[in-house]
């Protein structure tokens, strides 16, 4: 005869450490736990929190060696089945420890529980004061100096996590700054933004056109029939494909189910985010502004049904919605949505497989789905629907390219070239009170500063890269690193007198163009103005409201933008990313240039684009010009199958990073021995990194590629984890389908 099941007394915790296994402790009498708990417990004298992943009656170890549980958190944030399911999923893929894969889809306030208000860096000197620290730091105490200006420019108080993000530095200068009396720490309860952007325009609800129709009723059938399938939704800029989105989600919440919308960063896209905002008014926004609080408040809300639509960037992905049936994945081929540290996670394969776990729809829209996708719908993988042309008013622009090669010398003026076309149509369209939106995807000055005699660029000195030259700052910058240095007077290698600014960045452009013309209202939008508290939602207000005729910016404005008044785009050097080391550089410059070809001529009035290139017949910027997706796509898919790269191959590629180079290649050489012979299994390297030292750390790299999923598999378990590779002096990472290989 057989009693009652005895109760549980043994759970497995999965701890945020990259070591991939689960740990055993005890549950003491009248603890309760499930799978998805959240513990506090002591390991090897620290207190880490953990997830519960199962429960076991009995255990194979010593009972009086197991650590009891010291807090079973309330089950509020508890994770959710699916969750822990996707947690194990996302582990497997990418080769990090389960602990690690579910820290990233708890929201931090889970993780810090019990900390309603979150610290804040705020001036505590004099303004005139505190200016003058930063100069009289910059020498001797750069990361100090580089804090304090940084929380001078945001002008309010700034949380710790950005300001360290920002400039790339540790808890210790901002505590001495706070120590020497400059700035104070304060507890900031709330954010004080608004939670959901600004928007002016209203939520038109408009008879949808045929294609849309198709799209919404394809979708729709799924959804109702409770099946998993991925959608490729391939529409053209302004065809209409967030409308489509709008209308399957009120089919979704009609059914009472819940949806997710993932967009690639919600700073960059108020526009769109504002329109889900203002159709739904129950949207949970997740967005990187908010508090803890403020995102436990609308997990909260998620977990219990009170909200059954989350908007956010990839982290949304993990929003605890009660029963999914939908999640879209917007602007699918947006490189923000893979994480670029542990778990280095794609939210759009990850969307696939939640979608999976709980039977939902998924949609992939964009207007250049990366090449991954289109041949996964060409193979019946996914469903392809297409949006053939623009919705509404707008029609696709007139695109003319313009050869730089046959430009005269007077079209360069201090380095900056604006062709004789480009000039002409925007004085004509200045005139006509129109707007126009100039980009180029390169902050500040000049990208190097050589020196005429001997040809050598200033360095960073940590880094294997040059110091680009920030006029306004007055100051050389690492984009690296972020370390700042003077502009030297002579050569540092050969002192020859003065040094030359070579190429172009936002701010040079932003000069010449004031330059030209003086009476223009001249803005610039890039990762340098937008520092300030704020700036972001002032500049496209100010543009909304024409009190800004040109718009300079980088990638910022290639995206969401929508307004009617922007008749003419210019793309200043649509050269910039052609010659990146890297086999989507091609990719990269058509979705760009695409994209940005995109804002124009939204309203009623005709848009046209003007593509400056030294390479017009490269076939990535000749495609662009003819709006054709498909010739590039039959190009590109070519040479991905002659060089054997994605989506013909998958690739891991293996960085070692170490003070001393030689370490750094001996360990990658050690690592590639359990690779050779495999079948199907090709290592590229190992061999330097194309940016060799960052932060005086040395940098080899190998990539790993296969042919076949299940020799994918092999070679990573072959390879071994982070935890087997790395040592106390040299840093492994592992990163599936790597984002950049430089
Ligand atoms: P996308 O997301 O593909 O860029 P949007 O959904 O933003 O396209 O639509 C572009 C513009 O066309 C928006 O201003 C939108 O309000 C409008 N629009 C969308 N669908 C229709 C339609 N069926 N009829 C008229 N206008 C539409
Ligand atoms: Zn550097």
């Amino acid at each position: 005869m057989s009693g009652p099941a005895p109760a549980p007394t043994w759970v497995q915790v999965a701890l945020n450490l990259p070591l991939r296994r689960e740990f055993t402790y005890a549950l003491p009498p009248g603890l309760a736990a499930v799978p998805g708990n959240r513990v506090l417990v002591d390991f090897h004298g620290r207190r880490l929190g953990g997830v519960v992943t199962a429960t076991t009656a009995t255990t194979e170890l010593d009972p009086a060696r197991i650590k009891p549980i010291l807090v079973v958190l309330d089950a509020e944030t508890r994770l959710p089945p699916a969750l822990l399911e996707l947690a194990a999923r996302m582990a497997q893929t990418y080769g990090c420890s389960l602990g690690e894969a579910l820290d990233a889809t708890l929201p931090s306030v889970a993780k810090r529980r019990g900390q309603r208000r979150f610290p804040h860096l705020a001036l505590q000197a004099p303004r005139d004061l505190a200016e003058q620290a930063v100069l009289e730091l910059e020498d001797r105490h750069q990361a100090q100096s580089r804090v304090l200006r940084t929380v001078l420019e945001f002008g309010g108080p700034m949380p710790v996590l950005d300001v360290r993000r920002r400039t790339n530095t540790s808890d210790s200068p901002w505590q001495t700054l706070v120590k020497h009396g400059l700035l104070r720490k304060v507890m900031v309860a709330e954010e004080l933004e608004e939670l959901v952007p600004a928007l002016d325009e209203a939520a038109v609800r408009h008879v949808l056109n045929e294609h849309q129709e198709r799209a919404v009723a394809a979708i729709v059938a799924r959804v109702a029939a409770g099946q998993h399938r991925t959608f490729l939704l391939h529409g053209v800029t302004g065809s209409g494909k967030t409308e489509v989105y709008l209308r399957v989600l009120e089919q979704v919440r009609a059914r009472g189910k819940s949806a997710i919308v993932l967009v690639p960063e919600i700073s960059l896209t108020p526009q769109t985010v504002g329109r889900f905002a203002s159709r739904f008014p129950d949207v949970a926004v997740l967005h990187s502004g908010l508090t803890d609080s403020e995102r436990g408040r609308q997990w909260q809300r998620l977990l219990q049904g009170r909200s059954r639509v989350a908007v956010g960037a990839r982290s949304a992905l993990f929003a605890p919605v009660q029963d999914l049936g939908l999640i879209v994945v917007d602007e699918e081929h947006e490189t923000s949505f893979k994480q670029d540290s542990t778990p280095r996670y794609h939210a759009r394969e990850m969307a696939i497989v939640r979608g999976e776990i709980e039977r939902a729809v998924v949609v992939l829209g964009s207007a250049t789905p990366t090449l991954e996708s289109i041949g996964k719908a060409r193979r019946c993988v996914y469903e392809l629907l297409t949006l053939p042309e623009r919705a509404g008013a707008g029609r696709l622009p007139k695109i003319v390219v313009q050869d730089l090669r046959g430009e005269p010398r007077e079209s360069s003026r201090a380095g900056v070239v604006l062709s004789r076309t480009l000039l002409a149509m925007m004085q004509e369209r200045l005139q006509a009170r129109d707007q126009v939106l100039l980009f180029l995807n390169r902050r500040g000055f000049a990208p190097v500063l050589l020196c005429p005699g001997c040809g050598e660029a200033v360095k960073c000195p940590s880094c294997s890269v040059s110091m680009t030259w920030h006029s306004r700052r007055g100051r050389l910058v690492c984009h690296w690193c972020c370390r700042e240095k003077r502009r030297p007077e002579t050569c540092p290698t050969c002192q020859h007198a003065g040094m030359h600014e070579l190429g172009v960045g936002t701010e040079r452009l932003e000069q010449a163009v004031k330059e030209r013309f003086p009476q223009a209202i001249v803005a610039r939008m890039d990762a340098d103005t937008m520092a300030e508290r704020g700036a972001h939602e002032r500049v496209l207000g100010a543009f909304r409201k024409k009190h800004i005729d040109v718009l300079i910016g980088t990638q910022m404005i290639a995206k969401g933008l929508d307004f009617p008044d922007v008749t003419l785009v210019g793309v200043v050097s649509a050269d910039t990313g052609l010659f990146v080391p890297d086999y989507r550089a091609a990719e990269r410059t058509f979705q760009l240039l695409h994209q940005v070809a995109g804002r124009a001529g939204r309203g009623e009035k005709a848009g046209t684009v003007v593509i400056q290139t030294h390479c017009p017949d490269n076939y990535a910027v000749a495609a662009a010009a003819k709006n054709d997706y498909d010739a590039f796509v039959q190009q590109e898919l070519l040479f991905r199958k002659q060089l054997g790269y994605p989506p013909f191959a998958r690739l891991l590629r293996v960085l070692a990073e170490a003070r001393s180079e030689g370490e750094a290649q001996r360990l990658l050489q050690r690592a590639v021995v359990p690779l050779r012979g495999l079948a199907d299994v090709e290592v590229l390297g190992p061999a330097p990194a194309v940016v060799g030292k960052v932060k005086d750390h040395w940098r080899w790299h190998m990539l790993v590629k296969c042919f076949l999923p299940a020799s994918f598999r092999t070679a990573m378990d072959a390879i071994g984890t982070v935890e087997d590779l790395g040592t106390r002096t040299c840093r492994i990472t592992l990163d599936v389908d790597p984002g950049s290989l430089m």
